[in-house]
């Protein structure tokens, strides 16, 4: 198949090995590899945002990526960029110059907006198949953030829109479906394929990093307050309490917004936190961190904690699990599906520090559960989470929707006062 694929903020050449990665990067830059890997025809679609980059780049055999002119050339955060994907849609459309692809595959919505335009742009009689991934849902994030929200306010009509006009939506867990359901999505259109874990990356096998404490709690992700790693600030103070005293945080991860960890304010409110407990000389900043150096430190710790007050899915946990290494989970979407509680790992309440430190103490305190639980998460990952796996998934959502054919959808009319 000639597949184009669509992801205006998060690029795929920032996951192989830049630092600037979160989820989506690695999504997509995981999934095309594996799509080309199986014999199609793969062409990423991101926005330039780096005047030096050029137009086209090769990645590997059948994956090309393409940086779109579409607005400024410099980083700007992924909230600001509506305005600019009717543009991105001309420079799909130019680049596709007449030769269609089988079927444009979006990631995050307003790529969704983009795909769609550029599908019915293209000017063949037929408007190329348009397959939606949300990766995450502005009625969640609304429902978790409320007035914090940044997301443009149109973003509350327009991603039902793109969900309900696009011809497929992939959904990578069973929550999702329940919240693609609610905004009036037909289930008929939609299927599951999971994010996947790099298992050549992280293979279970690789070299544990040197910790400098008897144990080490590791906490991976962009620093954005949802993520909740305050709540394990706040569950150090009552691990000691309870006799952990030679306990690290170490927290990998910036803001992804090209800030250095001392301008970032996350960061330091983070810091101002572990000084007002007292635990400051426990925490562990180590900001962002390469793609190859991210198997060593999840080696090297005792469990890795997931606090998020909500995640669509949540790629950290698998890559702590295809470690070995026990994960303490808030139980919110994805993560209650990927981490196996008492199995992989143990769930918590969403938001309870106390929870937390409870969870950890039962990890840290017995040395036979981590291995078994390690061993019980490198299990799953390898078995239900590869990439190969997500791709054949991914493939049969492409064939349902070829074979489906393009339904007639609804108009553009609404993309009008969303001023593209
Ligand atoms: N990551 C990384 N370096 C860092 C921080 C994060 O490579 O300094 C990677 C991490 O290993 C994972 C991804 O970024 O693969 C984060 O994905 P996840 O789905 O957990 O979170 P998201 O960023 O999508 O909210």
């Amino acid at each position: 198949m000639k597949i184009s694929m669509v992801s205006e903020h998060a690029s795929p050449l920032a996951a192989l090995g830049g630092v600037d990665a979160g989820g989506q990067n690695v999504h997509v830059a995981a999934l095309s590899s594996s799509l080309a890997g199986r014999g199609h025809q793969v062409t990423v679609y991101t926005r330039r945002d780096d005047p030096d980059l050029p137009a086209k780049v090769l990645v590997g055999p059948g994956l090309t990526v393409v940086h779109v002119d579409a607005g400024p050339a410099r980083h700007i955060p992924k909230d600001g960029l509506l305005p600019f994907m009717g543009e991105l849609a001309d420079g799909i459309c130019a680049d596709w110059a007449g030769q269609l692809p089988d079927l444009i595959h979006a990631h995050f919505w307003m790529s969704g907006l983009a795909a769609i335009q550029a599908s019915r742009r293209a000017g063949s009689a037929l408007p190329v198949p348009v397959v939606q991934t949300f990766h995450a849902l502005g009625s969640v994030k609304r429902r978790h953030q409320g007035a914090a929200d940044t997301s443009p306010p149109a973003r509350e009509w327009l991603e039902p829109w793109v969900g309900r006009t696009a011809d497929w939506v992939i959904a990578t867990c069973p929550d999702e479906v329940f919240e693609l359901k609610a905004l009036g999505i037909s289930r008929s259109k939609i299927s599951i394929a999971p994010c996947g874990v790099d298992l050549t990356l992280f293979p279970g096998t690789s070299d544990a990093d040197p910790k400098p404490r008897t144990h080490r709690i590791l906490s991976v992700g962009r620093l954005v307050q949802r993520k909740g790693v305050d709540l394990v600030i706040q569950a150090l103070p009552l691990l000691a309490e309870a006799g952990f005293e030679d306990v690290e945080l170490l927290i990998v991860g910036g803001s992804g917004d090209a800030l250095t960890l001392e301008e970032d304010p996350e960061a330091q409110r983070l810091h101002a936190l572990a000084k007002e407990l007292g635990v400051e000389d426990k925490v562990t900043m180590r900001g962002q961190v390469p793609r190859d150096a991210m198997p060593g430190i999840f080696r090297s710790a005792d469990a890795v904690v997931c606090a998020p007050w909500y995640e669509p899915f949540g790629i950290v946990p698998l890559e702590a699990m295809a470690c070995g290494v026990p994960v303490v989970a808030a139980a919110v979407g994805g993560l209650r599906e990927t981490v196996v509680d008492q199995k992989t790992g143990l769930h918590v309440p969403p938001r309870d520090p106390e929870a937390l430190a409870e969870a950890l103490e039962k990890v840290l305190g017995d040395p036979d559960l981590r291995a078994d639980m390690g061993r019980a998460g490198a299990r799953r990952a390898r078995s239900r989470y590869s990439w190969e796996r997500v791709a054949s998934d991914t493939e049969k959502a492409y064939r349902s929707v070829m074979a489906a054919g393009v339904q007639a959808g609804e108009d553009l009319e609404p993309l009008e006062g969303a001023a593209l």
